[in-house]
């Protein structure tokens, strides 16, 4: 059987499975990031759209321009609000999962940090994260 990964929003009403490997997965300090997750650090995990299924609850959806001046459409709970999923406009062919929202979260590894320039001064980030200042000007690299 194919792995996959289980997550939901906060208040259980929403749940949904991945299927497979992430395909990217960034550690963000965009002003949207620390809006959505009230940190100051969003976790996104990317898988291919296909891959990743919704199996209960209602989402709702909003749309905002990021930091980049892109749109990003986002999807939460209807009923606890909990933000667990988007789509960006470079990035169509996948769709974003909030990593906390996952149920065991021990698969994700970031490979990038985007607006490191927001980094919290007493974070220490360490390996090996390709550090980028905003977002990068062709955002595939
Ligand atoms: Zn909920
Ligand atoms: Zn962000």
């Amino acid at each position: 059987m194919e792995e996959f990964h289980e997550g939901g929003c906060a208040c259980s009403v929403v749940r949904f499975r991945a299927t497979g490997q992430p395909r990217r997965v960034s550690l963000c300090s965009c002003s949207w990031c620390r809006k959505r997750t009230g940190s100051l650090i969003g976790i996104s995990v990317y898988f291919e759209k296909n891959n990743v299924e919704f199996m209960r609850g209602k989402l709702k959806s909003h749309r905002l321009m990021s930091d980049a001046g892109r749109w990003i459409e986002c999807q939460f709970c209807g009923q606890c609000g909990s933000a667990l999923s988007w789509t960006l406009e470079f990035l169509p062919e996948f769709r974003g999962l909030a990593g906390g929202a996952f149920d065991d979260p021990v698969f994700i590894r970031p490979e990038r940090y985007v607006y490191y320039q927001n980094k919290p001064g007493w974070l220490e980030i360490s390996g090996d994260i390709n550090r980028c200042p905003a977002m990068p000007e062709n955002p595939n690299q």
